[in-house]
């Protein structure tokens, strides 16, 4: 018979994509769909259009491949919230997305978690859930609804079993990673009720649904395991799987995100801990990036400019690149004003200057989670649009004085994909 198959999907901001791997991580198949817009009254109706995305996903999928798919996995974007009938699974309400606020929520959540807790922003699962609960406990159908996120809904689709999830997911609901359980202060609240089964991201949940499996020529024996969020599965995917492996999205901003031994937690920095099994997945982010490059070059002129710098010589400009005032991580001053000058008359020196600059703030980054008690960064990985710069890895590896280098994979359903894997491997 033919190797096994493991598939990840992963459900972004903008749209969504599959991955499908062999036991190797070899890459045998992927897409990516974009989301439909359907219209529910005055507001786009996300839930219709997730599960016509999910299934038209696992449709394009070659037929010949599907019957050795052992198991499946999901992410979503983190905090997108769903209110659901906990015996039918159907939306009591339109999905909160990852970025709405309900900030009508934040007094009372920020009445019963303790200071700083990460559920204490306007645009937390648990500001959400609390908002709904407000609206709605006096409904006949409140005592019956039960809390999702996106990924544990469309898990729902394909395994059937409502009330689920993975504790990367709950961690903006309140869930306590440490402890393994949900905390006294949020068990003692009259919604607690709503709250999901929580299980480590990539466990095994059940078999695929009968009627799934057979309207899409799966196997009966594949099985759908618990997901993750987003970002996390886009970290999963560069596989720095060792502490002090890290992982450098230079987007739009500049996130970094550190695998280490110890949970680190300071709400200035905006720096807070997942966990990954035994270890925690520390992360911070910083408001330079390339949105700043992108008011300055275009993209060719990046890559032409690029060209002309010498990564060994260093520049002897310092700047502070930011798109607005203010900085969290790695200095927390709400306050700061962008520095982009003195401009020198070579534009290439110029971009020496910044480029340079963003390193020694990753640099100061990595750094800053260290004196948190974070094991020490080692090695980077790179994602995102920075991640094709060679010239500014040259720079990076100088001033960070580590091996920097693009990851091989970082797509975020190629993460999810992996955690398919290990769901699959724990059955055996
Ligand atoms: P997003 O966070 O929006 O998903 P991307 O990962 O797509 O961002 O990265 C886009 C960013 O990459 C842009 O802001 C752009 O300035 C930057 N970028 C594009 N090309 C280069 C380059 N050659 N060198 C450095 N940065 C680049």
């Amino acid at each position: 018979s033919r190797e096994q198959l493991y598939l990840g999907m992963d459900f972004g901001t903008s749209g969504a994509r599959y991955a499908l791997i062999d036991k190797y991580a070899q890459l045998h198949a992927e897409a990516k769909r974009e989301y439909p817009l359907y219209m529910n009254g005055e507001s786009i109706d996300w839930a219709r259009s997730w599960k016509e995305t999910l299934f038209s996903l696992l449709e394009d999928i070659p037929l010949h491949l599907r019957p050795h798919i052992a198991s499946i996995s999901i992410d979503g974007t983190s905090a997108t919230t769903i209110i659901v009938d906990s015996c039918t699974g159907e939306p009591l309400c339109r999905p909160l997305l990852y970025n709405e606020t309900c900030s009508d929520a934040l007094p009372a959540v920020k009445s019963i978690a303790p200071p700083n807790h990460t559920v204490c922003t306007a645009s937390s699962t648990l500001c959400k859930l609390v908002s709904w609960w407000h609206s709605h406990s006096q409904d006949k159908g409140s005592r019956s609804a039960a809390l999702l996120h996106q990924a544990d809904w469309l898990l729902w689709l394909l395994h059937g079993k409502l009330g689920i999830s993975d504790y990367n997911n709950a961690l903006k609901v309140g869930f306590d990673p440490e402890l393994d359980a949900y905390p006294p202060w949020l068990l003692a609240q009259p919604y607690s009720s709503l709250l999901p089964s929580i299980i480590a991201p990539g466990s095994p949940i059940a078999n695929i649904k009968e009627q799934v499996s057979k309207q899409l020529g799966f196997s009966e024996d594949c099985i759908v395991c618990a997901g993750t969020t987003d970002s996390i599965a886009a970290f999963l995917a560069a596989r720095a799987t060792e502490p002090g492996k890290a992982v450098t999205s230079l987007g739009s901003t500049l996130a970094i995100k550190l695998l280490s031994k110890s949970r680190v937690e300071d709400a200035r920095f905006g720096v807070y801990s997942h966990r990954l099994d035994d270890k925690w997945l520390v992360g911070g982010a910083s408001n330079t990036g390339g949105v700043v490059l992108r008011q300055l070059f275009t993209d060719e002129q990046l890559e032409k400019l690029s060209q002309q710098i010498n990564p060994a010589l260093p520049s002897s400009l310092d700047y502070y690149p930011l798109p607005a005032v203010g900085e969290r991580f790695p200095v927390s001053d709400p306050s700061m004003k962008p520095r982009l000058h003195p401009r020198p008359d070579s534009d290439s020196d110029y971009l020496h200057g910044i480029l340079e600059s963003i390193a020694r703030i990753e640099a100061k980054g990595y750094g800053l989670l260290k004196d948190l008690g974070a094991t020490e960064a080692d090695e980077i990985f790179t994602a995102g649009g920075g991640a094709k710069n060679d010239k500014w890895t040259k720079i990076r590896e100088r001033v960070l004085g580590l091996p920097v280098s693009r990851a091989a994979q970082t797509e975020a359903a190629f993460g999810a994909a992996l955690l398919a894997l290990k769901g699959a491997r724990s059955k055996e």
